[in-house]
């Protein structure tokens, strides 16, 4: 099978979030046939839900739609490197493999902080891969925070 990326389809979710007002972070969540089961956008703010993030958004209208409460096999995309809580999300769920964009210095919980996956208390890690289409993810996020700074 080769392999096809749905970050472009995160970046969507991402720009998304962005005329929302909401901080632009986008995720896709990709059956083990390459199906897009869901995708979602940054709604904290809309929903007055700190944990309204992109990547527990996704999971859980993945969760939902399938009728499961685990997401065995599947992939999950975010424009931006997972903050603790979703990282611990992703691994409850049981995500397969995560692809992020951009790394997160201020917030990560992957590649850097609390580093989730590394833990012994961490029981399902997913393979990771990073720095998938980084700079766009960078760029959504700059600008967002720059004009709300001028704003
Ligand atoms: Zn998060």
């Amino acid at each position: 099978m080769t392999f096809r990326t749905h970050m472009d389809a995160a970046l969507d979710e991402a720009k998304s979030a962005a005329t929302r007002g909401e901080v632009p972070v986008g995720a896709v969540v990709v059956s083990p046939t390459g199906e897009v089961i869901a995708t979602a956008g940054n709604r904290t703010r809309e929903l007055n839900d700190p944990t309204a993030h992109a990547e527990i958004l996704a999971i859980r209208a993945a969760c939902e739609a399938l009728g499961q409460e685990r997401l065995t096999g599947h992939d999950l995309y975010v424009t931006l490197e997972p903050c603790p809580m979703c990282a611990s999300a992703i691994s409850n769920a049981r995500i397969a493999r995560l692809y992020y964009g951009a790394a997160d210095p201020k917030s990560g919980g992957v590649a850097q902080g609390p580093r989730i996956f590394a833990q012994p208390q961490c029981h399902h890690a997913p393979e990771v891969y990073d720095g998938l289409s980084a700079q766009a993810s960078e760029e959504l996020l700059k600008t967002f925070f720059a004009a709300k700074r001028q704003g």
